[in-house]
């Protein structure tokens, strides 16, 4: 008898495992082996015993969590064949953040892609992602409706930099989730040529430090000093988003507020933040994207992890894909599933969330 998709890989209550390997992947909860996506900390926990993840989710993972975030650590190298068990894995580009991954998991002539978050929009911070055609794909739906369509971000960034122009005398406070979306942005500041200090709320200064020691020019980004604020006049500083409706970005001359996210595609989200100036930058898929990747890796199957994913099974069933949410509890707080919420910590799972 051959093997089912779901001999592959099941649902537990730590999350996706994989019984002939015996891993899990991006568990929400302490492990004995987790295969990591990227460092995001709804997926990248600490805890696990054995972890394999890429060589930069490993080491933004320590840098979030310390060196001791697991027992041993093992580094996957993108495209190499990893046996483990009964079955093989490998790990492919997701260009969600800096050393985000897929992990096809594949035995017996069948194979299944986690691919955690991902897009397909350009991003000069992390590898692009990377079609693997599959059996059964598992997908993110963050942005599983039709009416999200995403612009193209250096539209977005010259908006930013038309502002400033406008407004030299006015600082610019730009939210941004810590790991990813920071170092996009100011990535495609430099791009658009901005070469003055973009600042640095502290919260941002060590994965910013990581982002330029893994060899991403981000130019100079100092961090702010609690006396200089009333001073930077024209200067970008950015923060996390929690920061930008307290008094912290307050004390800035006549502070002009923004927010990167996905969400700023949605109007009123944007007034529910305080964000005069809403930057439509996303690290997720856009409707039209998760459709066309769907598509692309021929998956006969559709597991639908978190976020919108009733219209994205729909969507599947009108293609004459096999679909089904996982209805997944635990992820979405990378920052962009929800912009209610500031998260510099791994939420806390209980025993009935996950009941
Ligand atoms: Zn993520
Ligand atoms: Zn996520």
């Amino acid at each position: 008898m051959s093997l089912r998709a779901g001999d592959l890989l099941t649902q537990t209550r730590e999350g996706l495992y994989c019984p002939l390997g015996g891993f899990h992947v991006d568990p929400t909860w302490p492990v004995p082996r987790a295969l990591i996506t990227h460092g995001h900390a709804d997926h990248a926990r600490s805890g696990h015993g054995k972890v394999l993840a890429t060589g930069q989710t490993l080491r933004i993972m320590a840098v979030r969590y310390g060196e001791d975030f697991c027992e041993t650590r093992q580094e996957a190298v993108l495209g190499e064949e990893i046996r483990i068990g009964d079955v093989t894995v490998r790990f492919a580009p997701a260009g969600h953040v800096l050393g985000s991954a897929q992990i096809a998991i594949q035995a017996q002539g069948v194979r299944v892609v986690v691919s955690g978050d991902y897009k397909r929009a350009y991003d000069p911070t992390c590898l692009p992602f990377e079609v693997v055609p599959c059996d059964v794909f598992i997908t993110e739906a963050t942005f599983g409706l039709p009416v999200f369509r995403m612009p193209d971000t250096a539209g977005e960034v010259s908006k930013l930099l038309d502002s400033v122009a406008l407004f030299p005398e006015r600082a610019h406070i730009v939210g941004a989730y810590a790991l990813g979306k920071a170092q996009r942005v100011m990535a495609l500041l430099r791009e658009a040529g901005y070469d003055r200090p973009i600042y640095l709320h502290g919260a941002m200064e060590k994965l910013t430090e990581l982002y330029k020691r893994e060899g991403i020019p981000l130019g100079e980004t100092p961090k702010v000093v609690a006396t200089e604020r009333s001073k930077l006049h024209g200067a970008i500083v950015l923060c996390p988003p929690s920061a930008i409706q307290d008094v912290w970005s307050r004390k800035f001359p006549d502070p002009v507020t923004s927010f990167a996210s996905g969400w700023m595609r949605v109007r009123a989200r944007a007034r529910q933040k305080g964000a005069e100036l809403p930057l439509v930058i996303s690290d997720h898929s856009d409707w039209p994207d998760l459709c066309r990747t769907i598509r692309e890796t021929g998956a006969g199957e559709v597991w639908v992890t978190h976020g919108q994913e009733d219209a994205l099974v729909h969507w599947c069933g009108t293609q004459g894909i096999a679909a089904k949410p996982l209805h997944m509890l635990g992820y979405g707080d990378d920052g962009e599933a929800e912009p209610a919420a500031a998260v510099e910590e791994p939420p806390a799972v209980s025993d009935e969330a996950v009941a």
